[in-house]
C-alpha cells in the first residue's frame, strides 16, 4: 500500500506544518555525507569492505567521531551503564517524557557504511534541523547510538537496546567470553559503561514519550518502486531451528547407490523442502532459509552420515511462522521415511513479531504528506534496535532505499538525498509528537 503521493496539507489547517526549505536540504544532504563517510573511513583495514566491530578499535574510533558530531549539534553527550551514548537536547519542559531518536553503528564483518550510521547521522540531522529552525521543543530529544547492534564477537546482539528496554539478561555479561577470554561486562567498561550498574541504564515505562529509528531498508523494495520513504508498520519475528540428520557413514567407493543412507542427500531434499514452504501462497509474507549446513565427516571419500543445518523463518504473523514450521517438520517426516535417515527438529531461538505503535505511525505518515514526500506503508524483515524499544514505549520507524536491496556487504549504498529527506520527515516527526503529546495522555504540553 502506498501513501498519498504529493498530498500537501493545506496552510491554515488544524494540521501544523513543518517549513520545508529545499535550501537547507541541500546543506544537510552535504552535512550528511561528510559525517557517513568519515564513519566509513574507521574500519579494520585488514578486511574486505566495512568492518566496525562492536568494542574493536574502530568502533572506538568511531564512537568519538559520533560524540563530537553531537556536541557539535549543541548536544550535551554522555554515556550510560551499557555503553550507550546519549546525545541530549533539553526541551522547555525539563521534566517531560523523553523523545529519544537513534540506531548504531557496529557494522557486521565486511558490512557496508550505511546499515546503523545512517539512522544515528540522520538523528543528529533532525537535531541540528529542529534548532536552525528554533523549533524548541515541550519534550527533551535523545539521540542514542546504541551498543552492539549487531551480533558481537560474544555472541550477544542488540546488547544496548535491551539494556535500555531492562531485557538484558545479566548474567550473559559475566558468561559471554571472546576468544580472548574477554567477557562481555568488560567490553562494556571498556566503552565507558559498567556492567555492574547496568540496570541504570533501563528505562522504566513513561520515561520515554516515543521512539524513532530511522533505518536503511536492508531490501528492494523502496529501490524497486522508486519510493524515497517507508514507513514502517511492524517488524518481523523470527525463528531458528536446528535439524540433524543422522544417516551412515560408508565408504564412497564400496557402498552401493542402493543401501546408502546418505544424510547430505537427505538434507538437500530438506533445503529445497523449506524452499517451497516459504513460497506456500496460504503463508503470505514468509522467509524461510537455511544458511548454516555442516556436514560430516566431510571428506571427499566418504558417503556424509550426519548434517546438521540451521532454519530461519520470519513473518510479521507468529501463527504463520508456527504454521510453517509445522509444515517444515510434516515433510521432513516423509523425507525420514523414504530415505531410512533419522532427522530430527528442535527450535533453538525465537524472536518475537513487534507491530510499532499506530500513533507514531500514522504521525510519520502524515509528516510525509506534509511534506509531498510520497512513502510506502512496509514490514521490516531484519530485527532493529526499534524490536527493543518497542517493549518501554511506542516506537516507530522510517526507511530509505538501500540501492539494489544490498546490504550487510561492502556495495551497500544509499543515497544522501533520501537520507537528508529521511532526516526531514524524522525532524517532522519528532515536532508532532512533541506537539500531540496529549493525545497519548502524556505531559510536556506547557500551556496548552
Ligand atoms: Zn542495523
Amino acid at each position: 500500500m502506498s501513501g498519498n503521493h504529493g498530498e500537501r496539507i493545506q496552510a491554515g489547517s488544524a494540521q501544523l506544518r513543518f517549513p520545508y526549505d529545499s535550501h537547507k536540504r541541500v546543506e544537510e544532504r552535504a552535512w550528511i555525507e561528510a559525517r557517513v563517510m568519515e564513519l566509513a573511513e574507521y574500519t579494520d583495514p585488514e578486511s574486505r569492505g566495512y568492518t566496525r566491530l562492536a568494542f574493536s578499535k574502530e568502533d572506538t574510533l568511531g564512537r568519538k567521531a559520533v560524540s563530537r558530531f553531537m556536541k557539535d549539534a549543541g548536544l550535551a553527550v554522555r554515556v550510560d551503564a551499557a555503553g550507550n551514548i546519549i546525545g541530549r537536547m533539553n526541551g522547555r519542559q525539563a521534566d517531560a517524557p523523553i523523545i529519544t531518536t537513534g540506531s548504531h553503528i557496529d557494522t557486521v564483518r565486511e558490512g557496508g557504511r550505511f546499515d546503523g550510521v545512517a539512522g544515528v547521522i540522520a538523528a543528529i540531522g533532525a537535531v541540528r534541523c529542529l534548532r536552525s529552525r528554533d523549533f524548541p521543543t515541550q519534550h527533551p530529544v535523545e539521540v542514542v547510538v546504541f551498543t552492539s547492534e549487531e551480533p558481537n564477537e560474544f555472541g550477544a546482539s542488540t546488547v544496548g537496546s535491551r539494556a535500555m528496554a531492562g531485557t538484558l539478561d545479566k548474567r550473559l555479561l559475566v558468561t559471554l567470553k571472546n576468544k580472548e577470554g574477554l567477557s562481555l561486562d568488560e567490553a562494556i567498561q571498556r566503552v565507558g559503561g559498567s556492567a555492574k550498574g547496568i540496570n541504570e541504564a533501563a528505562r522504566a515505562r513513561g520515561d520515554t514519550l516515543a521512539y524513532l529509528e530511522l533505518h536503511i531498508e536492508q531490501g528492494p523494495t523502496l529501490d524497486n518502486m522508486g519510493i524515497p520513504v517507508g514507513v514502517v508498520n511492524g517488524i518481523a519475528g523470527f525463528a531458528r531451528g536446528q535439524v540433524t540428520v543422522v544417516g551412515s557413514t560408508d565408504h564412497a567407493g564400496t557402498t552401493p547407490m542402493d543401501v546408502r543412507k546418505d544424510a547430505l542427500v537427505a538434507a538437500a531434499e530438506a533445503i529445497q523442502v523449506l524452499e517451497r514452504v516459504g513460497r506456500r501462497k496460504d503463508l503470505p509474507n514468509t522467509f524461510a532459509t537455511i544458511g548454516v549446513v555442516e556436514n560430516y565427516p566431510n571428506a571427499a571419500n566418504v558417503v556424509p552420515g550426519r548434517v546438521v543445518m540451521v532454519t530461519d523463518v520470519r513473518n510479521t504473523e507468529m501463527e504463520f511462522i508456527e504454521r510453517a514450521e509445522h509444515a517444515f517438520q510434516e515433510e521432513l517426516r516423509k523425507i525420514s521415511t523414504r530415505r531410512g535417515v533419522d532427522i530430527s527438529f528442535d527450535r533453538s531461538n525465537i524472536s518475537f513479531p513487534v507491530n510499532m505503535d499506530t500513533w507514531v505511525t500514522g504521525l510519520i505518515e502524515e509528516s510525509c504528506q506534509a511534506c509531498g514526500v510520497p512513502y510506502h506503508l512496509m514490514t521490516s524483515g531484519a530485527g532493529h534496535d526499534a524490536s527493543h524499544m518497542a517493549g518501554i514505549t511506542r516506537a516507530g520507524m522510517i526507511f530509505v532505499p538501500s540501492r539494489m536491496g544490498k546490504s550487510h556487504c561492502p556495495e551497500e549504498w544509499t543515497d544522501f538525498g533520501d537520507i537528508a529527506l529521511g532526516a526531514e520527515i524524522l525532524a517532522a516527526t519528532i515536532f508532532k509528537i512533541d506537539e500531540r503529546a496529549k493525545e497519548v495522555g502524556e505531559h510536556g504540553q506547557g500551556n496548552c
